[in-house]
């Protein structure tokens, strides 16, 4: 699953990271015009709703696919993001997250460019 990367990660001069390191986090949903904000190239964290420029891989061992659908519908719909009746929306939206993290190996720097996941 893709989670936040930790402290050391951000490599480059306008790399941020204000997520807590570890914690689940979600692609950018929605995105400004504001050419100095970011939000385009984040993710953001599911339990700080902070955004960082890097994020990683993990294998979590406690974690189910299931409940991490679950956990990360909840927070979306939390954040006010999922509406009632859209449950199904932010499941497709998770198991695309899993998708994406299925991709790299564990540990790997990723960000996001162009709505695109990439290993850096
Ligand atoms: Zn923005």
């Amino acid at each position: 699953m893709l989670v936040a990367a930790g402290p050391g990660s951000t490599q480059r001069p306008d790399d941020f990271n204000w997520t807590v390191d570890g914690e689940l986090v979600s692609l950018p949903i929605d995105t400004c015009d504001c050419p100095d904000c970011g939000c385009e190239r984040a993710v953001a964290g599911l339990a700080s709703c902070k955004a960082t420029t890097t994020f990683t891989v993990v294998d979590n061992p406690i974690l189910d696919a299931d409940d991490y659908v679950a956990a990360f519908s909840d927070a979306l719909k939390r954040q006010g993001w999922v509406q009632r009746g859209d449950e199904a929306v932010a499941a497709q939206w998770a198991r695309k997250h899993l998708r994406h993290a299925a991709r790299f190996s564990p540990g790997q720097t990723l960000e996001v460019r162009n709505g695109e996941v990439r290993a850096r």
